[in-house]
């Protein structure tokens, strides 16, 4: 019998990056609305508390973590573009402290739910923030809330497999576990994503050796990405035999989103997520990217509810009423695409 929680804050809600920026909390909301209607099957709700700033200073550095907290609180305190807060990626924002705190505590909360209750799912869509660097604002995010729930997990002597689905090379993960003894033993990092020639961040290519790198070309649809994935993913949690999985299900994988080239459908997101959840081992899932509000909820809820039993992967019938909003968001994707403002441009984003 699964047991399977999700925790959320609405707290999250009272925050939003720039106007023009187009990682909105509009995906976050849409998704808790979708799977609050449509759910069927049994799930427990957490409301996930913010970490302490002591808690926050586990990985990234104690004066970033303090920087953060004081620019929230004193505007006078905030100077562009230090730590990278205050470009156009990364704008500063009221709520800038609070939303990394409660992602922190979200997270820590997923890893004690997992070993000290063990919970077989445990959801949190807003985080999976996996760019941010140790003392570095990058590519969207603050605070690096993957990294926490893996070094909560190996603090629990467990081992753990990260999987990476978003578009976007996950290079904050990989790089926070750089040289650190316990990656490829006691951790394994393996990210699926549009290779760095095309996209930010510009790197996550198989010769990069911190992590398991599966670059993909623009326009890989459904049929080349789960053929390659099942192969790999398969091969690789047989060998590696992890206690728990970490799963960043970004949905920016999609032929909608509005960042990225690849070419998924909600059928072939839902068929990854399927083989991941068929693993017998539990799990933490974070959101990631998704740029298409319409679509990213859609994904995000039928994830959910997939993992729930509601709805089988292969049967898009049974959740008819989730592709409502998806091909609404089908007739807008050329508006979108043709008026969004930002797409990060690579030559800013090298290292
Ligand atoms: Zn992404």
């Amino acid at each position: 019998m699964k047991k399977i929680a999700l925790l959320y804050n609405q707290e999250l809600e009272k925050y939003k990056y720039a106007e023009y920026h187009p990682l909105k909390r509009e995906r976050i909301i849409y998704t808790m609305q979708k799977i609050k209607k449509y759910s069927k099957g049994v799930y427990e709700n957490f409301i996930a508390e913010p970490a302490s700033l002591e808690e926050m200073s586990l990985y990234h550095g104690e004066d970033y973590i303090r920087y953060l907290y004081e620019i929230e609180n004193d505007k006078t305190k905030y100077i562009p573009n230090k730590y990278g807060i205050g470009t156009t990626d990364n704008p500063y924002f009221k709520g800038i402290f609070s939303t990394s705190a409660i992602h922190i505590g979200a997270v820590n909360l997923a890893a004690d739910l997992i070993v000290k209750e063990n919970y077989s799912d445990v959801f949190y869509f807003p985080g999976g923030l996996h760019h941010a660097k140790k003392n570095q604002a990058w590519g969207f995010c603050f605070v690096n809330d993957p990294v926490y729930a893996i070094l909560r997990l190996l603090n629990y002597k467990k081992k753990v497999l990260y999987v990476d689905i978003d578009a976007h090379f996950c290079d904050g993960v990989a790089c926070a576990f750089k040289n650190n003894p316990v990656n490829k033993k006691d951790l394994l990092i393996m990210s699926f994503h549009e290779s760095g020639d095309f996209l930010f961040p510009g790197t996550g290519y198989i010769e990069e050796n911190d992590s398991i790198n599966f670059p993909l070309y623009p326009g890989t649809d459904d049929h080349t990405y789960l053929l390659n994935f099942k192969k790999v993913f398969d091969t690789v949690f047989d060998e590696f035999q992890p206690d728990v999985i970490i799963a960043q299900i970004g949905a920016d994988s999609s032929k909608f989103d509005i960042l990225s080239h690849l070419d998924l459908s909600l059928k072939g997101y839902l068929n990854i997520i399927k083989i991941i959840s068929e693993k017998n081992v539990n799990k933490i899932w974070l959101g990631g990217g998704g740029y298409n509000n319409k679509f990213t909820s859609c994904a995000w809820s039928s994830a959910f509810r997939l993992v729930l039993g509601d709805i089988k992967a292969g049967d898009i019938k049974h959740n008819i009423k989730d592709l409502k909003a998806f091909n609404y968001a089908e007739k807008n994707y050329d508006f979108l695409a043709k008026n969004i403002l930002l797409k990060p441009k690579l030559s800013e984003h090298l290292d």
